[in-house]
């Protein structure tokens, strides 16, 4: 069996039209949607990353805000940049890239953006939300993977879940985001005993460990679904994710690339979020 690879990039355009789309009705009220991004430092991969939301706010009519520090901001102004931005009305969702320098504590900043702009969905009160089952923003990049699942039309009610990785940004809100759409879901990390014995019974793996060949081939059940959220490179300098791409889409029913799959998506769910904070405000 060759897997149909799931198109990250197909599936953002179809989800950026309705953004747009939403993002223009608020504008015609007066209430254009606004995003700021902040970063703190020069760091190669999170300017990349910054430059690619800001592009995608503007190519959907939100209005985006790009704020650049050197590295040796304090924290003391980064914490007064974010209340300013939490009392700006243009401003409806607030990122900071992470990671931030090490003189500043992330989880005092994350904790400093309003509930009501925190599109990341990084919080306490954002991953209480989750833990708990009520309405709030969900982190960008789990979110992005329920959609491309979703994209392959399977139900995921009475599934096996496997999930790689127990981030606070990824592994853990991916797995209850997962448990949340009635899938049975495990939870591995790099204290797992055996991983390909969890990955073999899985109809869904979601493998997000930073971690090159982290699933091959033969830890995949035939016929399942995988996500790849890993951003590595290969030995050529080339990127790729956590799955042997080239045999594991031998054995999957439905793959993502790296690039294509989960990146784009990532960027969309923040658009997702941001029209989500925008529209709450406005009603
Ligand atoms: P972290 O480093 O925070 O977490 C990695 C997780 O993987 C940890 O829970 C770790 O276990 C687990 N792990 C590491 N090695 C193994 C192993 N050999 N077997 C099983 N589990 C293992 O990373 P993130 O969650 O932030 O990100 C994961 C990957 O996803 C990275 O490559 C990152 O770049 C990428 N990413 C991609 C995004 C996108 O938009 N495409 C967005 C966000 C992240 P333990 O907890 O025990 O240490």
């Amino acid at each position: 069996m060759t897997a149909q690879i799931i198109d990250g990039n197909l599936l953002s355009q179809q989800l950026r039209k309705d953004v747009a789309v939403r993002a223009a009705a608020l504008t015609a009220k007066g209430k254009q949607p606004g995003l700021a991004v902040i970063l703190v430092g020069a760091d190669p991969a999170s300017q990349v990353y910054v430059r690619n939301k800001v592009k995608a706010c503007e190519d959907n009519g939100l209005y985006s805000l790009l704020e650049k520090y050197d590295a040796d901001m304090t924290e003391e102004a980064l914490l007064a940049r974010i209340a300013a931005l939490n009392a700006d009305p243009q401003i409806h969702g607030i990122l900071v890239q992470m990671p931030l320098p090490k003189h500043i504590d992330a989880n005092k900043v994350i904790e400093a953006i309003s509930p009501r702009k925190d599109v990341d969905g990084y919080s306490v009160l954002s991953a209480g939300e989750l833990l708990t089952g009520l309405p709030g923003f969900r982190p960008c990049t789990p979110y992005g993977c329920m959609k491309l699942i979703e994209s392959t039309g399977t139900k995921l009610a009475g599934k096996h879940a496997v999930v790689i990785g127990r981030s606070n940004t990824v592994g853990k809100p991916m797995a209850l985001l997962l448990l949340q759409a009635n899938a049975t879901v495990t939870i591995c990390h790099s204290g797992t005993a055996d991983l390909a014995y969890h990955t073999r019974q899985a109809d869904v793996v979601v493998a997000a460990t930073g971690r090159r060949n982290t699933l091959t081939a033969e830890m995949i059940k035939p016929g399942a679904i995988v996500i790849d959220v890993g951003i590595n490179r290969d030995d050529n300098g080339k990127l790729c994710g956590d799955v042997d791409f080239a045999n594991a889409k031998e054995v999957a029913s439905y793959i993502t690339p790296v690039p294509g799959g989960v990146g784009p998506m990532t960027i969309t769910m923040l658009l997702v979020n941001t029209i989500e904070a925008a529209e709450r405000e406005t009603n």
